[in-house]
């Protein structure tokens, strides 16, 4: 049902996914402001100006366009295969790939990427694909899939499968590698679901609310196949894919995207991480030569998993309530730029 999507690799592809409208929203009052048209188009609705004799001008500015966007009745295996099938099929080529979930704490970032047992999300279908594509190739030679599953909390790596002190970046031949990181090998994907799970139980918390992952906190699992083929003169090539999926930080208190901003908020303490990588999006966006990958954690850790070069794909996550209205306008300019890169 979804128009496919042009060819992977020449710029980011974004994706908007809205979520169903929750019972606490509705009881409260809340009013649905976004409407998608088309399964491409997003409208928004601002009520609060509602009666503003210069509609017309507003809503030009309020309409907005993705490579697809999903209204809340798309299923997990719709937004999987719509966003992140081809990737998968390009990491087996020995190709890398990142998923980003971007979106304001509550926007359906950690349900679209991990999901329920019942509903498992993008981390899981992906890596259920790609167990399915290995068998049906298992002729072609050996594979290996490694899982690491890491979190960027307060400028701080940790390992989110063996949770520990934390982890020091350190640069090698592949790039940036977290030292001592648990590479998991994964051999099916019903061990993958329950692993995942743990690993989100280990994300931090804030004191205050102990049973809900701090809205602070980016987690990223990399996939990583390997394997061996014999090339048409009968030599063996290792052959290696990466692919990063990444549950960013809520972006409500990081949404600035001039470079004042960003540099008088950084003071306030507001996460460096989403910062840095909004500044990032804005230089590959400019064209600029300086990229500034080295300004935080997580843009060190994604440096080869962003640009032109590489197959990304955003996914903004958006509520369907006028109580989130300002979120919902910031998340979309945002994901309107990064269409540019
Ligand atoms: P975030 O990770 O962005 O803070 P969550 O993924 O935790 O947000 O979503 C907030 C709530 O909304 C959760 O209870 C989640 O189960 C629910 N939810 C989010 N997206 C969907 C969806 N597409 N369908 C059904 N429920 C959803
Ligand atoms: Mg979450």
């Amino acid at each position: 049902e979804y128009e496919k999507v042009g060819k992977l690799g020449n710029r980011i592809l974004v994706f908007v996914r809205l979520r169903p409208m929750g019972k606490k929203e509705k009881e409260a009052g809340s009013r649905c402001c976004v409407k998608i048209v088309n399964r491409r188009d997003v409208y928004l609705t601002d009520f609060a100006n509602d009666s503003d004799y210069l509609r017309l001008n507003r809503l030009r500015g309020r309409h907005f366009t993705f490579d697809a966007s999903f209204p809340d009745v798309a299923t997990q295996q719709e937004v999987y295969s719509t966003t992140t099938s081809e990737l998968v099929e390009a990491v087996l080529q020995g190709r890398n790939g990142s998923v980003f979930c971007y979106g304001a704490t509550g926007a359906g970032k950690t349900y679209t990427m991990l999901g329920t047992t019942d509903n498992p999300g993008v981390m899981v279908l992906a890596i259920k694909d790609l167990f399915s594509k290995i068998r049906q190739r298992s002729c072609d030679g050996n594979h290996g899939v490694h899982l690491s599953y890491l979190e960027v909390y307060n400028e701080t790596v940790r390992d989110l499968i063996s949770p520990g002190r934390p982890l020091v970046l350190r640069e090698d031949k592949q790039g940036i590698v977290a030292a001592g990181l648990t590479q998991y090998r994964a051999y099916s994907t019903d061990e993958v679901m329950a692993l995942l799970q743990q690993g989100n139980q280990n994300r931090t918390t804030e004191p205050t609310r102990a049973n809900e992952t701090s809205s602070r906190s980016h987690a990223i699992l990399q996939v990583v196949v390997e394997y061996r083929i014999r090339d048409a003169a009968m030599n063996v090539v290792n052959k290696v894919g990466k692919l990063s999926l990444i549950d960013l930080a809520g972006s409500e208190r990081a949404l600035a995207t001039d470079q004042r901003t960003v540099r008088s908020l950084e003071g306030a303490n507001i996460n460096r991480s989403l910062l840095a990588l909004s500044s990032c999006i804005n230089a590959l966006v400019e064209g600029k030569k300086h990229v500034p990958f080295r300004n935080s954690k997580l843009t060190q850790l994604l440096k080869d998993s962003l640009g032109g070069a590489c197959n990304t794909v955003m996914i903004a996550n958006i509520s369907p309530s006028h109580f989130s209205f300002g979120e919902t306008q910031n998340t979309l300019h945002w994901a309107d730029r990064a269409k540019e890169i």
